[in-house]
């Protein structure tokens, strides 16, 4: 396997070449029919396929992510992802014919989906296959060269990326730039067709500001604090188990994963009990800890878990009480499950995204109340409503914005491929995923076609005499 390279020195005239390559394929790659965007894409099923095991070890190395969450969360919604990019190919990219209005009677139209052209992809580390290749997976189907740069914070797996892109492709076609940011800032300099980042909104910020200085195209898909509500009306164990599940995998570490828990009062107490016992069944079924329990991750390093651990203490200063958890392991970067009640509005695990496996559980009265707290913070990427009530769905549905809206479970709408995936604001910006991540790299170009001779559009040239006037 290659090494994991980190300056910019290493790469900065390879990124240049590689890009110019890419420009050049770029333009023949418009006139390939969807036989050869369907070969990419079947090499690349197979591979993930027969590495499967490689793929699992280079997670577990870089944070203990046990075998089967790297199988539903990182490789199975890639194959889902090709799987289904393969069957609708052939329908996505067929140009559209498009009615005439009654103006321009005589003309036809169509849209026709052109490739993008060169994009950049930049991912992540808390689904370190997953959001890579994901992106990935639209950006061929849709015709287009990529430059893609993992993370640097997971790098067995941007390794593994590395390795796998340079067995399946030529440089020309996908290459991956592993390494930091000063990497990430060289390749933000160029003039892609269009850019693919996920990650924190911060950099987001930056990401979208590099590309203003070519204008070029951007989608977004960044984080936030996505809220759970949970109301009388709903059945508290089916909810904790989901929010449990949803919370803790990955560690915390998932985009959408319900940030913090809005429970009605009068549940609030019977729900924490109920997420204590989830926690424990799900992740520590054995009973030895969940710090010997086979089935619960890590924190991704000892940046991140100083912060969570951070949060904890600010909210046990700011007056929260700890229901679960406590005990953490520095050398190890392992935190359990932790539930907060008590949490002052003003104390920082209430502000910032937690990423990590902390869930504070705060209390409202009326639905009202839980509707302004979600709407006094950025538009989360996900809001889930626990509960049978068909008024409160209604009227969070029509008050809240988000990026989804899941009803009586959480994170899984990310795996519906029909399903447009993103955020809004300060979550992100443009679709992914089906359809929508296809749409994402490419350009809906419209085509119009007049008659020769006489035409309607004719009747409205100069000069502008009395005939035109009356019309
Ligand atoms: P991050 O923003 O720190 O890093 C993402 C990528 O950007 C990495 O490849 C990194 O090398 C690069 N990068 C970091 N700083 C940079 C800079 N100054 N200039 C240029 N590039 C830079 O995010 P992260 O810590 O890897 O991931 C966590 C964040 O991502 C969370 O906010 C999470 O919610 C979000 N996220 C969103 C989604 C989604 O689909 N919406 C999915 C996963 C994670």
């Amino acid at each position: 396997m290659s090494t994991v390279k980190t300056t910019p020195e290493t790469y900065s005239s390879s990124i240049e070449e590689v890009f110019s390559k890419q420009q050049k394929q770029s333009l023949l790659m418009r006139s390939e029919n969807t036989k050869q965007r369907a070969r990419r894409l079947k090499a690349l099923q197979l591979w993930i396929e027969k590495n499967q095991k490689s793929i699992q070890d280079a997670i577990y190395r870089d944070f203990k992510k046990p075998a089967v969450e790297v199988n539903i969360t990182e490789i199975y919604p890639v194959l889902t992802e090709i799987r289904h990019a393969l069957e609708n190919l052939n329908n996505w990219a067929k140009p559209a014919k498009v009615d005439a209005p009654l103006s321009l009677v005589g003309t036809t139209s169509y849209i026709q989906y052109e490739p993008k052209g060169v994009c950049l992809i930049i991912a992540p580390w808390n689904f370190p296959f997953n959001l890579a290749i994901g992106p990935l997976v639209s950006a061929l189907a849709a015709g287009n060269t990529v430059v893609l740069k993992p993370s640097e914070m997971t790098p067995h797996t941007s390794e593994l990326i590395d390795t796998m892109i340079g067995e399946l492709f030529k440089e020309d076609e996908v290459r991956v730039f592993n390494g930091g940011i000063e990497i990430s800032q060289e390749l933000l300099k160029l003039p892609f067709d269009h850019i693919f980042f996920t990650g924190s909104p911060a950099v987001g910020k930056i990401v979208m500001k590099a590309a203003a200085e070519h204008l070029t195209s951007v989608t977004l898909e960044l984080g936030g604090k996505s809220p759970a509500i949970v109301d009388q009306t709903c059945n508290l164990k089916d909810a904790a188990e989901k929010i449990a599940w949803g919370k803790f995998i990955n560690n915390g570490q998932t985009c959408v994963a319900p940030d913090y828990v809005l429970a009605h009062h009068s549940v609030a107490d019977a729900l924490k009990e109920h997420l204590i016992t989830a926690a424990r069944q799900l992740f520590d079924s054995q009973k030895q800890g969940f710090d010997l329990s086979a089935d619960y991750a890590r924190i991704v390093n000892r940046k991140h878990y100083d912060r969570i651990n951070e949060l904890i203490s600010d909210a046990l200063e700011n007056g929260a009480e700890i229901a679960m958890g406590g005990e953490t392991k520095p050398d190890e970067n392992f935190i359990p499950p932790t539930i907060l009640t008590g949490v002052s509005e003003n104390a920082t695990v209430m502000e910032e995204e937690i990423f990590g496996p902390v869930l504070p559980i705060q209390t409202y009265d009326k639905i009202e109340e839980a509707i302004e707290f979600i709407n006094g913070k950025p538009k989360p990427l996900a809001l889930y409503y626990f509960g049978r009530h068909s008024s409160n769905k209604k009227l969070i549905l029509n008050n809240t914005s988000s990026g989804a809206v899941c009803i009586n479970d959480c994170v899984l709408h990310f795996n519906h491929p029909n399903l447009p995936f993103g955020g809004v604001n300060n979550s992100g910006l443009g679709k992914s995923h089906g359809w929508h991540g296809f749409m994402a790299f490419s350009n809906e170009k419209p085509v119009l076609k007049q008659r020769v001779g006489l035409t309607t559009s004719k009747t409205v040239y100069p000069p502008y005499n009395n005939r035109v006037r009356q019309i």
